[in-house]
């Protein structure tokens, strides 16, 4: 059991549910009130640092296979004009967490100055080497921007991998114009994908994520902070589908995430088994896609992307 003094971090409640994960050792606490799950022990620093490696982040600047590579631009491109229609027009802005800079790039080119912060050391080079853009290597927590700094924080599948949320949204909230907005995505740990695969959940990657968080968490987190949520969807192009279809391909085979492992590049399997997971792939994918969309609708996407005004 939990030690009596530990409280959810976002609701505060101090009655927990335990649920093993695929390494023994590790365990998730889930909330009894609100349902985040916090990955116990902690993930620790030092080796977190090796899993932000060349292998999570892409030899030489590029993450994923030629097709996929594009999908992803694609996908930043529409982000990028997306955030541009709802701030004001060369509005200042942050991606804290911001990788090798391609959201930064593109707001850049539309003249937004483009802000930074990323902790590892490979992908901030690489960020760097954009030009316009200023990048940060620092915690975020120790950045010193001043206050009302921007018109606009980004924090895009970061919030989970960091172990202090709560001090990290005070201090968003503290740095946003008064009209400031904060764009924010996380997976969806409430989501139908995470509750029919377990511990199998694509999105679940306890060996990086301190925290996996329910809409109903999210909420109560957010507002606590002070921010008004204007929009909350659970639908992502980029995330859903593929997140349900290779939380379906580990349930099946049991070995987790092999497709994204091959899409990465990051493993080399013989002929006849890579054959055999590209075929259980286009068998899955339809019924992935009609999940995600389904599971969408009803509010249990794969992931919760919020839209909050200071
Ligand atoms: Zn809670």
């Amino acid at each position: 059991m939990p030690p009596a003094s530990f409280a959810c971090i976002c609701c505060g409640f101090t009655s927990f549910t335990e649920k093993p994960l695929l390494k023994e050792s590790e365990t998730l606490r889930i909330c009894s009130s609100c349902g985040t799950g916090e990955t116990f022990p902690v993930p620790h620093p030092e080796k977190l640092e090796e899993q932000y490696s060349s292998a999570y982040y892409g030899e030489n600047n590029v993450k994923f296979i030629s097709p996929l590579e594009k999908m992803v631009e694609g996908a930043t491109l529409r982000r990028t004009w997306w955030i541009h229609s709802l701030i004001s027009p060369e509005g200042k802005v942050l991606d804290i967490g911001c990788g090798r800079g391609l959201l930064l790039k593109y707001l850049n080119k539309l003249k937004h100055p483009a802000f930074g912060v990323e902790r590892s050391e490979l992908a901030a080079t690489r960020a760097l080497q954009t030009e316009g853009i200023t990048i940060y290597t620092k915690p975020f927590v120790e950045c010193n921007f001043g206050t009302n700094t921007f018109d606009a924080i980004i924090i895009w599948h970061v919030l989970e991998h960091i172990e202090h949320p709560s001090e990290t949204l005070e201090k968003i909230y503290k740095l946003l114009n008064p009209s400031g907005y904060l764009f924010l995505e996380v997976p969806n740990f409430n989501s139908w994908q995470s509750v029919l695969s377990g511990k199998f959940w694509f999105h679940l990657d306890f060996e990086r994520h301190y925290y996996h968080f329910s809409k109903k968490g999210l909420i109560k987190l957010l507002t606590g902070k002070g921010f008004a949520i204007t929009n909350i969807k659970t639908f992502s192009f980029e995330q859903s589908p593929y997140g349900f279809l290779q939380s379906l391909m580990n349930l099946f085979t049991r070995e987790p995430e092999y497709l994204y492992k091959i899409l990465k590049k990051e493993i080399k399997l013989p002929f006849y088994k890579k054959t055999f997971y590209f075929l259980l792939a286009g068998f899955l994918l339809p019924v992935a896609i009609i999940l995600s969309v389904c599971e969408s609708m009803m509010g249990r996407g794969g992931v919760l992307r919020v839209v909050c005004r200071k």
